[in-house]
């Protein structure tokens, strides 16, 4: 969805707002917890053709942080290499 294009109707009307002020939202509620000191701000993406939404981090330390601190899904080797 990043690219402009929605996976779902593939349509090209695809709007963000990167630097949204307070995007973390109130309360942080548009934001998910990494740790416990940690929320990463999640960018949204919506195609205004059908609704979709799609949620992102984009900030490199809250990606760093959470391959730190999060289990790696569906990898048969437990190593935290990139
Ligand atoms: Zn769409």
């Amino acid at each position: 969805m990043k690219n402009g294009k929605c996976p779902r109707c593939g349509s090209d009307k695809i709007y963000t707002a990167e630097n949204l002020p307070l995007k973390g939202g109130p309360f942080a509620s548009n934001a998910i917890p990494v740790s416990l000191t940690c929320l990463a701000p999640l960018d949204n993406y919506v195609c205004t053709a059908c609704g979709l939404v799609e949620h992102y981090v984009l900030q490199e330390e809250k990606m760093a942080e959470i391959k730190r601190k999060w289990r790696r899904v569906g990898a048969a080797n437990e190593s935290t290499e990139d």
